[in-house]
């Protein structure tokens, strides 16, 4: 069934209104409205340097809008002071980028316990946890290898475990797949479907590939900083 969605639509996590970023005199993003749905996994596609990796960035509060708004649970990202917007990506957002992006020096178990640990949880409290997500992804088996000595899928799975570590309501995956080969990318994005299912995660995923945006919900496609066209997956 096809599903519409308005601006007034209660279930929209994360609502972007007429939001332009700028570079110097390169407008980026030129108008983009979106709404997304909570437990949804929207693809984001689109040639590159077409803006994906910036409109991620806006809706997550890394980059702030030139003008029009980014809205999370109702709420206008630019009413944030700069110290909460750190404390809600902190503890609503996840982050996974295309290689890792892991602490070299620290084994799976603690990068995964990491940013528990910095939001002041006890230790043991956040290395349970750790083992519980590494268990989860199927990393359980490297949990004290350091990151270089991990395949690619071992590297994205530990991220995923590390983003999931702080339940957040939002995951934001840029390119998460982009350097895995096609059996490991695959075992990525059903583990997304799963988080989203099962735990009711929103995902958002840059991508540049279309095997990988099959997974989504919904997918959007970026040109000349404007949606070009969205696409809402049809339920069989
Ligand atoms: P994509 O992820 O689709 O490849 P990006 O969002 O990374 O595209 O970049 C879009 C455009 O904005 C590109 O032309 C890029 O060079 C430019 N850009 C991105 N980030 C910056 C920045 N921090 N400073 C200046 N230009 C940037
Ligand atoms: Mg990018």
């Amino acid at each position: 069934m096809q599903s519409n969605k308005t601006d007034t639509t209660s279930c929209c996590v994360i609502k972007v209104r007429g939001l332009h970023k700028n570079f110097g005199s390169r407008e980026v993003l030129r108008g983009i409205n979106l709404d997304v749905r909570a437990g949804d996994i929207l693809s984001v596609m689109g040639p590159s340097g077409s803006g994906k990796s910036t409109l991620l960035y806006c809706m997550a509060g890394i980059l702030a809008a030139d003008k029009g708004e980014v809205f999370f649970n109702g709420k206008n990202l630019a009413h944030y002071s700069a110290n909460s917007l750190i404390a809600l990506r902190k503890t609503s957002f996840g982050f996974i980028f295309q290689f890792g992006e892991l602490i070299s020096e620290l084994p799976v178990r603690d990068n995964i316990a990491l940013p528990l640990l910095l939001r002041g949880v006890r230790k043991k409290q956040a290395y349970k946890t750790a083992d519980e997500w590494a268990s989860l992804v199927g990393v359980q088996n490297v949990i004290s290898a350091l990151p270089h000595t991990l395949s690619g899928g071992e590297m994205q799975r530990t991220a995923i475990a590390r983003a999931m570590a702080i339940n957040p309501e939002v995951i934001f995956a840029d390119e998460p797949t982009g350097s895995l080969d096609s059996v490991n990318a695959k075992k990525v994005m059903e583990l997304f479907v799963w988080l989203a299912s099962k735990y009711r995660k929103t995902v958002i995923i840059v991508t540049h590939s279309e095997e990988v945006a099959v997974y989504a919900d919904r997918h959007i496609l970026l040109k000349d900083g404007l949606i070009e066209s969205s696409v809402t997956r049809t339920s069989p």
